[in-house]
């Protein structure tokens, strides 16, 4: 079972469908029981729709920083 974190970091990855489809399923039975990361890829997910639109191979830094924050204020015992 993989924890919030190890899912934020696969989660650009997982919008992107650059995942294998095993670790894609991990992801999304976590996220079946995780309410807190269901919030983080639909922000996500609307972030990078808005971010496609400009040419970056990578999300900006100040919003990996924001979704950190998020996870750690949800999950403050990691
Ligand atoms: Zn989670």
């Amino acid at each position: 079972m993989m924890d919030c974190k190890e899912i934020f970091e696969s989660l650009s990855e997982y919008i992107d469908e650059e995942l294998k489809d095993a670790a894609c399923r991990q992801i999304e039975v976590h996220l079946a029981d995780c309410e807190n990361c269901r919030v983080v890829v639909n922000t996500l997910r609307r972030t990078v729709t808005l971010y496609h639109e400009i040419p970056s191979e990578t999300l900006p830094g100040d919003v990996r920083l924001r979704l950190h924050k998020m996870i750690r204020m949800e999950h403050p015992k990691d």
